[in-house]
């Protein structure tokens, strides 16, 4: 069984190929350049893997070849930009997003035949709205949509502009199915902020994915005289999130689904704080004291998540926060915190 898997060289997407691999699959990955393709292909010897390169999934033809490639049962699209590194918010955010969705799925229609279901990483981006997130009673749920708007994308913040590729992304991909009604059914994974050991290349600690970031600062001490607000309190491990999207493949009921892919238990900086001062004494000299304010939770409360479908359909069984922070601190120590 052939899957592909785009953005091989992201954080979320090594995880999933590290499991497809594991499972047996035959993966076919793509990524930007050579130097990614060279550093996939040195992390898998001997294993049944193709690395592609497709250099600028914004183009409309962007997949046209790499789905030719005979024999793909299923496609998991992960690439999308998730940084806040752009200057043009249209051509290097909201176009790769929402382009790169609709160019595969149109490729894969046209010129892929034998692909069975489509699974897309979407994000808790597509199903927030601003208020929610600050009313303690909210319970968010796969039946909500962020109501953004693509001039909202232009004109908002980045973290806006950020939500706002995501979200028109996602829909761009259920019009699709809807309009084009493809041979492949679509299965889409809505992860928040997603933690967890790192174990694709890194060219730097500079160069860590921006779910992570946080935990670089922590261990580096950039948090000792003030802590960040913790911004989204739901978080999940990104084996969960792997595990969801190969699942998503191979369970015949995740067809035509979104899944809101979150850990049963919110966070907050301060959190993350206390499990890295219990596990790891040697970064205490980096820690922020007791004495300092910030990072934890509003006095009313956070909303709260409804993870019972990707529980039930996907089986996912939740690794716990400790776990989370632990195994990731841990897999930064040999990029030199
Ligand atoms: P990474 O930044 O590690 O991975 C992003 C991947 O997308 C990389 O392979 C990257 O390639 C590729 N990519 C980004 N922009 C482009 C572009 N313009 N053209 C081609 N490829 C591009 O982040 P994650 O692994 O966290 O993100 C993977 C997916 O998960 C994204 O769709 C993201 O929106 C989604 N997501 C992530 C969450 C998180 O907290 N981490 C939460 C919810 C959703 P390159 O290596 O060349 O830059």
């Amino acid at each position: 069984t052939k899957v592909l898997l785009t953005g091989g060289s992201g954080f979320i997407a090594a995880h999933a190929l590290e499991l497809l691999l594991h499972r047996g699959y035959e993966v076919v990955t793509t990524v930007r350049s050579e130097d990614k393709a060279s550093k996939i292909r040195e992390a898998h010897p001997g294993a049944k893997l193709t690395v592609a390169i497709v250099p600028d999934i914004a183009q409309p033809d962007a997949f046209d070849d790499v789905v030719q490639i005979p024999g793909i049962d299923y496609v998991l699209h992960t690439a999308s930009p998730f940084h806040y590194k752009w200057k043009d918010a249209k051509s290097e955010l909201l176009e790769p997003a929402i382009v790169g969705t609709t160019s595969i799925l149109r490729a894969v229609k046209q010129y892929a035949p034998s692909v069975k279901r489509v699974v897309v990483t979407s994000s808790f981006a597509s199903i927030l709205n601003e208020a929610g997130l600050q009313d303690p009673n909210k319970v968010f749920s796969e039946s909500d949509w962020n109501p953004n708007t693509y001039e909202d994308g232009i004109t908002g913040t980045p973290a806006t502009s950020y939500r706002v590729s995501k979200t028109l992304a996602e829909k761009a991909a259920w019009d699709f199915v809807a309009n084009e009604k493809p041979n492949f059914d679509l299965a889409t994974i809505c992860p928040p902020l997603v933690f967890g050991p790192v174990v694709h290349h890194l060219n730097s600690l500079e160069s860590i994915n921006t779910s992570n970031g946080r935990f670089v600062d922590l261990v580096q001490g950039k948090w000792k005289e003030e802590i960040p607000p913790t911004g989204v309190y739901f978080w999940v491990d990104v084996r969960d999130v792997a595990a969801a999207h190969v699942n998503a493949l191979e369970k015949t009921e995740a067809g035509g689904k979104r899944f809101f892919t979150v850990a049963p238990q919110a966070f907050s900086n301060q959190d993350i704080i206390a499990v890295v001062r219990k596990n790891f004494p040697e970064y205490e000299k980096n820690l922020p004291g007791d004495n300092v304010q910030g990072g934890g939770y509003p006095d009313g409360g956070v909303p709260k998540a409804d993870n019972s479908r990707a529980s039930k359909v996907l089986g996912i069984d939740w690794i716990p926060f400790e776990k989370s922070v632990v195994d990731t601190v841990k897999s930064l120590k040999p990029h030199g915190v």
